[in-house]
C-alpha cells in the first residue's frame, strides 16, 4: 500500500484510510502500555506499591485538570494544593457529620466536586485581570488561606489534630481495591482532558497562551474559554482531594504542603505544555522518584528544582518533545507554496453583502502623536482596497480601530448599516471581519493544520459539556473544522505541512498560514497587514492571485501593503494615508498618476 498522500480530482488531500487509523493507534499505544502496567502490577508489586500507585493516581486526577489551565491556557496556577485540601476536607467532615448529619461517601463526593468548582472559578477568576507573576502569586496566597483556616477552624476540621478520612465500601476498602477505584477515576480524567484538549476548547486555549491577539481576533474571549476550565480543573482537584483523604486515612493541614504544589506544577512542566502524555509521565515520576531517593526525601524540592532546571535548559518542550517522533523528520528545503485559489469556493463560499465597512471621521492619538487623524475610509464588498503610505503614517493603526484592538478618541467604525463596539477584538468574528498581523502571530507549538482550526473556533457547535463527555456534536465540531482547515490550507498551497508543528516553518509560510486561519471565518471582509513582507517575487505573484480570488468570491479585502507593483496589479480602489489623513483615494490607475501620492510616496 501506498503511504504517500494522494490528491483526488477535488484537490483535497485524502489520507489513505489505513494511514489515519495507524496514527490513531501509535498515539493510544503509550496511553494502553501505562494501563497494561498498572494493570500487572497487584501482581507484581507488593502493598507499598499499591500506596505508591494509588497516589500516583490521585495525584494525576489533580493534575490532568490542572494541566489544561497551566499547560494548555498558560496560566500559572502554583498554589493548586489548596484545591485539594478543600476536597479532602470536604468529604472527611461531610462523611464524619461534624456540621451536619453525616451524608452518604457519594454524596460527599459530589459536594467536594462542587466545592471544588467554585473555589476552582475564585482561585482562577484573577488569571483574567493579572498577569503570569501576580496571578501565581494570588494562587499562593489562596493556599495559604486554605491552610490557615483548616487549622483554626476546630470545630470541624480538629485544628492541627485533623480529622478521621472516610472509608470506602468494599471491594475498594483493600489498598488493591482502592488502587483500582483510583484507576479508574484516573483513566476517566484523562479521557476528559483530552476530550478538551483535542477540540475547539483546547485550541482556544493554546491560543490564548501563545498568541493572545490572534485568539481575540478569531473571537476567542479570554472569560468564555477560562471560566469553565477553572470550573474543571477545581472539580477534579475536589475530587483528588477527596480520594486524597482516603489513602492517608487521617486528614491533618500539614499534609498539604507547599511541596505538593509544586508537584504539581513541575509535572506539567517537565511533561511539556500543551501535551497530555508528558504530564502524566511526569506526574508518575515526581511520585515515585521520592521512594527510590528515600534518603533524600529532606532534599525532595531541591531535587523538583534540579530536575526542571534540567529539563529547562536541555529540553525546554520537556518530555512530550522527547518522543515528538513525527517532529523529528527534517522537512524539505525545497519547498514551494502553491496556492490554488480555485479551491476557495470550498472555503469562502459567501453571497456578497451590500454594504461597505466603513470609518468616519476616526481620530486616534497616542500622547502627542495623531496616528490617525480623521481617517474616512469605505471598503466595497467583494472588492480589494489598497492602503499605502509611508512608514508611520497609520496603516496598521487604522486595521486595529477596524479590528478593535484600540478604541479611537473620536469618529465611528460600521459595516452593514450597524455601528461595531469600540475596543472589543474578540466581538469582530461574530461580524465577519478576520485579519492578518504585520507580524505573523502563530501557535508555534501547535501544527500548522490547528493553526488554522484555531480561525473558526467560534463556529463550533458543541458545549464545554458536550465536549468534556464527547457527546456526538464533537465529533462533528471536529470533522467540520478539520475538512475546512484542510481545504482553506489547500487552497493557500500548504497542505502538505498540515501535520508539522508551525515553528518549524519559515517567515513566508507563515504568512500563508495566517491567510488560511483567517479564510476559516468565510469572512466578509479580510484585512491584511503587509501580507507580501518577506516574500519572494513569484510568491507576491502568486499571494496576488489568491488575494484577487478571495474577493471575486465574496470576501471584501483591506490590503495594506508597501510593494506598490502588487497594489496596482490587484487594488479595485486605493487609499492613501500620511500622517493619518487620507492623502488621496480613487482608482487605482488614478492613484498611480497622482501627483502628490507619486512625489510624497511612490517616488518617481
Ligand atoms: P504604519 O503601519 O503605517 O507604518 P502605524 O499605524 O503602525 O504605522 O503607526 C502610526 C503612528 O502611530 C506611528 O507614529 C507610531 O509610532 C504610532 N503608534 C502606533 N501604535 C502605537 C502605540 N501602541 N503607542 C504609541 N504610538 C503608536
Ligand atoms: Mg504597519
Amino acid at each position: 500500500m501506498t503511504v504517500e498522500t494522494t490528491t483526488s480530482v477535488t484537490g483535497l488531500r485524502n489520507r489513505p484510510f489505513g494511514a489515519a487509523r495507524s496514527e490513531r493507534w501509535s498515539q493510544l499505544a503509550p496511553y494502553a502500555a501505562l494501563a497494561a502496567i498498572a494493570a500487572v502490577l497487584p501482581w507484581i508489586g507488593n502493598e507499598y506499591w499499591a500506596v505508591i500507585g494509588t497516589r500516583a493516581a490521585i495525584y494525576w486526577v489533580l493534575v490532568a485538570g490542572l494541566n489544561l489551565i497551566v499547560g494548555f491556557a498558560g496560566q500559572l496556577a502554583i498554589g493548586y494544593v489548596a484545591l485539594l485540601t478543600l476536597g479532602a476536607y470536604t468529604t472527611s467532615v461531610l462523611v464524619a457529620g461534624n456540621v451536619i448529619p453525616a451524608v452518604p461517601l457519594p454524596l460527599a463526593f459530589g459536594a467536594a466536586t462542587v466545592i471544588g468548582a467554585v473555589f476552582g472559578l475564585v482561585v482562577g477568576l484573577p488569571a483574567l485581570r493579572l498577569r503570569t507573576f501576580y496571578f501565581a502569586m494570588s494562587t499562593l496566597g489562596f493556599a495559604t488561606i486554605v491552610t490557615q483556616i483548616a487549622l483554626a477552624w476546630k470545630s470541624v476540621t480538629g485544628g492541627g489534630i485533623g480529622i478521621v478520612a472516610p472509608e470506602f465500601p468494599a471491594p475498594f476498602n483493600t489498598p488493591w481495591g482502592f488502587y483500582g477505584f483510583c484507576l479508574i477515576v484516573a483513566a476517566i480524567a484523562t479521557w476528559m482532558s483530552a476530550n478538551v484538549a483535542h477540540s475547539r476548547f483546547g485550541r482556544a486555549l493554546v491560543a490564548i497562551r501563545d498568541a493572545e491577539v490572534a485568539a481575540e481576533a478569531n473571537g476567542i474571549s479570554k472569560v468564555q474559554f477560562l471560566v469553565p476550565v477553572f470550573l474543571l480543573g477545581g472539580a477534579m482537584a475536589g475530587i483528588a482531594g477527596g480520594l486524597f483523604a482516603t489513602l492517608q486515612t487521617y486528614v491533618t493541614p500539614d499534609a498539604f504542603t507547599f511541596d505538593l504544589s509544586v508537584l504539581f506544577f513541575i509535572a506539567i512542566l517537565i511533561g511539556g505544555r500543551g501535551s497530555i502524555l508528558g504530564p502524566l509521565l511526569g506526574t508518575i515520576l515526581l511520585t515515585i522518584l521520592p521512594e527510590f531517593a528515600a534518603p533524600l526525601a529532606a532534599w525532595s524540592t531541591f531535587l523538583y528544582a534540579v530536575l526542571l532546571l534540567v529539563i529547562v535548559l536541555a529540553v525546554p518542550g520537556g518530555i512530550a518533545d522527547l518522543i515528538d517522533f513525527k517532529n523529528r523528520r527534517p522537512l524539505t528545503d525545497a519547498r514551494e507554496i502553491q496556492p490554488q485559489p480555485a479551491l476557495l469556493s470550498r472555503v469562502i463560499a459567501r453571497q456578497p453583502g451590500s454594504q461597505p465597512l466603513s470609518l468616519r471621521n476616526v481620530v486616534l492619538a497616542f500622547g502627542g502623536v495623531r496616528a490617525l487623524d480623521g481617517l474616512d475610509l469605505d471598503v466595497q464588498p467583494g472588492r480589494v482596497h489598497g492602503l499605502i503610505g509611508p512608514n508611520g503614517s497609520g496603516k496598521t493603526t487604522a486595521l486595529n480601530v477596524i479590528s478593535g484592538y484600540y478604541a479611537p478618541q473620536n469618529g465611528s467604525v460600521a459595516l452593514g448599516g450597524a455601528t461595531l463596539e469600540l475596543g472589543h477584538p474578540e466581538s469582530r468574528a461574530s461580524h465577519g471581519i478576520a485579519r492578518t498581523f504585520q507580524t505573523p502571530r502563530i501557535v508555534g507549538e501547535a501544527s500548522v493544520l490547528e493553526n488554522v482550526m484555531i480561525g473558526a473556533t467560534v463556529t463550533g457547535r458543541a458545549t464545554f459539556l458536550e465536549t468534556l463527555l464527547a457527546l456526538p456534536r464533537r465529533a462533528t465540531d471536529e470533522r467540520v473544522l478539520k475538512a475546512k482547515a484542510t481545504a482553506a490550507l489547500t487552497a493557500v498551497g500548504l497542505e502538505t505541512l498540515a501535520d508539522i508543528r508551525a515553528n518549524r516553518l519559515q517567515h513566508s509560510e507563515l504568512r500563508f498560514v495566517e491567510i488560511a486561519r483567517a479564510l476559516m471565518l468565510s469572512p466578509a471582509f479580510l484585512l491584511l497587514d503587509e501580507p507580501a513582507a518577506g516574500l519572494s517575487a513569484d510568491e507576491i505573484d502568486r499571494l496576488g492571485s489568491l488575494i484577487t480570488e478571495i474577493s471575486r468570491q465574496g470576501t471584501g479585502v483591506l490590503l495594506v501593503e508597501h510593494h506598490a507593483d502588487l497594489i496596482f496589479a490587484i487594488c479595485e480602489r486605493v487609499t492613501v494615508l500620511n500622517l493619518g489623513r487620507v492623502l488621496a483615494e480613487g482608482a487605482a490607475a488614478e492613484i498611480r498618476v497622482h501627483k502628490e501620492v507619486v512625489s510624497a510616496y511612490l517616488g518617481a
